[in-house]
Formats: structure tokens, sequence, C-alpha cells
């Protein structure tokens, strides 16, 4: 069988909050106890949202909770050309097209630009958007979820916007396929865009791969915890012992014997001992 190849991948678009460090611990240990490696992608591509310093601040962040990545982290924003070569080759295969509609326009009306053949011209600002197939795989099987169901309803799904800015989506796919990325575990904010995402897989002749949704960390019943949210950053909260236990108590680990007095790394070393995928609860948590 193939190395468990898994990741990690922050938007800079503030310091880690509890939810990315939940992320952070979920798709670490999963990766350790399946004796494989962890990558490190910092994604960056928007560029509206995300400061180059919150990446330099993650980064030793991350570094002060113990975590140590394979390999160097894989900034996107350092990789743009690879993202536009896969988008003009999608156009090329007839998958995906330019469009020109604007915002405002798409709120009333539907996007016809897929029947005129609009070609790339730096003059204009052109959006590029992928085709969802009318028939396309819409379940996955989820690790901690078993079979969810998501048909993607949508008839396009923007790969680059009218601004330049390069999408989560494209990029996100583009690279679990690159960097040869088993199982993706992230937070289950991100379940209902999975399927969609396996289309852009399809599309790209890349084979599908497994997933692992962790428990949402929520501030409240109605919100999750979010950069955009203005949730507290996690080490604002606490130590990073006492955070990384916080974190292992919501994943519904045992923690026993776990100090917060521990250094980080001794506490990672010792969760890994004993994390348990079975143990991983369902669904959404407000952190309390
Ligand atoms: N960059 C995304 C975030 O910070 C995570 C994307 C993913 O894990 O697929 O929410």
């Amino acid at each position: 069988m193939s190395q468990y190849i898994g990741r990690f991948a922050p938007s800079p678009s503030g310091r880690l909050h509890f939810g990315s460090l939940v992320a952070a611990v979920g798709a670490y240990a999963v990766a350790k106890i399946k004796d494989g490696k962890i990558l490190l992608r910092i994604e960056d591509l928007d560029f509206f949202r995300c400061k180059k310093e919150y990446t330099s601040i993650i980064l030793r962040e991350l570094d002060e909770f113990g975590f140590k990545f394979d390999g160097e982290p894989y900034i996107q924003s350092e990789h743009t050309d690879v993202y536009y070569k896969a988008a003009k080759d999608l156009v090329a295969k007839e998958k995906a097209f330019y469009c020109n509609c604007t915002r405002s326009y798409l709120k009333n009306n539907s996007c016809h630009c897929r029947n005129k053949g609009l070609k790339e011209d730096s003059e204009d600002n052109l959006a590029l958007r992928f085709i969802i197939p009318k028939v396309h795989q819409d379940y996955f099987e989820d690790e901690i979820y078993g079979q969810k169901r998501f048909p993607v309803l949508q008839e396009s799904l923007t790969l680059i916007r009218r601004d330049k800015v390069i999408s989560y989506n494209l990029a996100c796919v583009v690279d679990d396929i690159r960097q040869g990325v088993t199982q993706v575990v992230r937070g289950s904010d991100l379940i209902d865009i999975t399927t969609t995402q396996m289309c852009l897989y399809k599309a790209l002749d890349a084979d599908y791969i497994s997933y692992l949704h962790l428990p949402l960390a929520m501030a409240d019943d109605t919100y999750k915890l979010s950069k955009q949210n203005r949730s507290p950053a996690v080490l604002d909260q606490g130590s990073p012992s006492q955070m990384l236990i916080k974190a292992l108590e919501f994943l519904n680990q045992d923690t026993d014997g776990l100090q917060p007095q521990m250094p980080p790394k001794k506490i990672l070393d010792k969760a890994l001992e004993r994390f348990e995928i079975k143990r991983i609860p369902v669904g959404k948590k407000v952190v309390v």
C-alpha cells in the first residue's frame, strides 16, 4: 500500500484560532498514527484577505505547539503559475470557460458565457469557470461520518475570479494531487464542498482520495469559530500546552495525565501514543 500523506492547510488571514488548532491536531495525529507524512501548506492566494505577516506568525505558532511537519512549508502564492496552467488546461479540454459576467449581473441573471467562446485577453478582466458535469459522483466515504451525499447543484465553479484571485477549490485540489495527499483531514465546515472538489479531481484525471472531517468548533449554537468572525487567537486564550490539551479534549481523546506544565512537544507525543480515530465525535461542538 502507498504511504499515507496528510496535510494541514491554514489560510493566513489571521492568527490561529481554536478551530485551526483542532484541525492541526487532528490532521497531525491521524497522519502519525497511520505512519504517514504530514505536510504543511499555507493557502494564501486570496491577496485581499491573507497577509505575509500572518504566515510568519502561523509558522511560529505551530512551532510553539511542538508540531514537526515533513519538509518545508509549501506556500501557494509562490506557485501561482501551476494553478493558471491547470485552469488553462481545463479550458483547452473544454471543461472550463472564460466569463465576463460581473458579480452584480450574476445576482439576478444566469451566465451564458460558456457558449460565447471568450478568449483570454489581458485587456479584459475575465473570470475562469469550471463546468460541473451533469453526471458526477455525488457521494464519498468519510472516515468519521460514513457515506455522505452532496449532489453539486450549481452549473459552474469559479476557478479564477475576475480580480485574478485563484480560488481555494482549484488550488487545494491541484496541490492535494501534486503533493500526493492520500487523505484530507479538515474541519466539517468544508464537508459539503467535497463532492464539488471531486469533480475537479475527475476533470484533472486524478484518482479520488479519502476524507475525514473533524467536528466543527463553534463559538455558540450559530457561529463557527473562524478568523472572519474575529475568533480570538488561540494563544491568547492559554499556553500552548493548555490549548493542546483543550484541543485533545475537544476531539474526545484520552488526556489523562497530560499536564499544562509539560512542554507541548511532550503532550503531543504522549497524545499520539493513545490517539484513537473512533473517539472523534461527529458534527458540531460548542467550545467551552
Ligand atoms: N485553508 C482552509 C482553511 O484555512 C482549509 C482548507 C482545507 O483543509 O481543505 O479553512
